[in-house]
């Protein structure tokens, strides 16, 4: 297996290797964080518009949904903090513990606390956090400290508190399959797996016919239903990695019966707004914000100002779906 370095050894990586000795984070990261790290991007900004150059803005924006979320965390953050000052640079939230290194996302020293992002569903991060909180006990020479989960999309804050006894406990138990050579468990961390297409464990999950064979879905248990639905899970990843693998022959010029190489060649037309900005005044404004269609809430709040009015805002709501952990 890859991944013999140690630098994926990160404060991150303990949940996963508590389920996992073999566990191996992937340098390129997993299509799941993406979400979480451009979340996390924003959250410190948050705290740090004009403290930070302009370069470290974060690249990519938020959607709707996620822009809410970091809201609820900046909102509560500073409610935790008071009149406390709260750090949200890099450069100061960078720990070591245990041989670790790693990266809190917000620091409040007077009040003995650090707070971590969470986007998505609650997890077990206590390993976790047990690293920033040793790393941040030792840089204060403190002997108790706290840690804020913040978890944005549930609206809801884990407190954990931690000795350095306790924290140090935690970090051990954590790389106790690590350490013992334990052999590798397939696990709902796999996706975030350097190992996770040539892992014989999860090559083991793929021995899914059973569930596929004739299903009937009206009549089976929940249990097999979930089970099904994480079965296909696996193979629709390992047929993403086969797809790109084919496209990535193909480009090279290989030809392959049954297989079209196609391209989207679409162009793009579009005005930038400073253009219209600019010849606003020649267009009647009915026809004009006809054209710009509905804003969603938190545009119009931030265009309106004062003038921005909640009985003004139409709700409509998603559709129902089902979210299942990966085992
Ligand atoms: S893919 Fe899953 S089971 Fe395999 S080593 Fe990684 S975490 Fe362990």
């Amino acid at each position: 297996m890859s991944g013999t370095k140690r630098e994926w050894l990160r404060p991150s990586a303990l949940p996963k290797l508590a389920r996992c000795g073999q566990f191996r984070g992937d340098p390129v990261g997993s299509v799941y964080a993406e979400r979480g790290t451009r979340m996390d991007a924003w959250f410190r900004y948050a705290f740090t518009v004009g403290v930070v150059a302009d370069a470290e803005t974060p690249k990519y924006p938020l959607k709707e949904d996620e822009h809410e979320s970091v809201n609820w965390a900046v909102d509560t953050a500073r409610a935790l903090a008071g009149s406390a000052f709260i750090e949200a640079r890099e450069s100061e939230l960078r720990i070591e513990a245990e041989g670790m290194t790693g990266t809190a996302d917000l620091l409040c020293e007077k009040l003995g606390w650090s707070a971590d992002l969470k986007s998505g569903m609650k997890g077990d991060y206590r390993s976790q956090q047990a690293a920033y909180a040793l790393g941040f006990m030792e840089r204060y020479f403190v002997d108790e400290w706290t840690v804020y989960l913040l978890y944005c999309d549930e609206r809801e804050v884990e407190t954990l508190r931690f000795t350095r006894e306790s924290a140090t406990e935690a970090i051990h138990d954590a790389l106790a399959l690590y350490h013992g050579g334990v052999p590798p468990v397939a696990n709902e961390f796999c996706g975030y797996c350097v190992n996770r297409f040539d892992c014989p464990a999860r090559r083991e999950s793929l021995g899914i016919i059973p569930e596929f064979q004739a299903i009937m879905f009206e009549q089976a248990d929940s249990t097999r239903l979930v089970n099904f639905v994480r079965a296909a899970k696996v193979v629709e990843e390992y047929s993403e990695k086969a797809r790109r693998e084919v496209l990535a022959r193909m480009l090279k010029g290989e030809k392959i019966p049954g297989v079209t190489l196609a391209k989207n060649g679409k162009t793009t037309r579009t005005v930038a707004n400073e253009h219209i900005a600019r010849l606003a005044d020649k267009i009647p404004i009915a026809d004009l914000v006809a054209a710009i269609g509905s804003l969603s809430a938190n545009k119009a709040q931030e265009l309106l100002r004062e003038h921005f009015d909640e009985s003004m805002v139409t709700e409509s709501h998603g559709s129902a779906y089902v979210t299942i952990r990966k085992k």
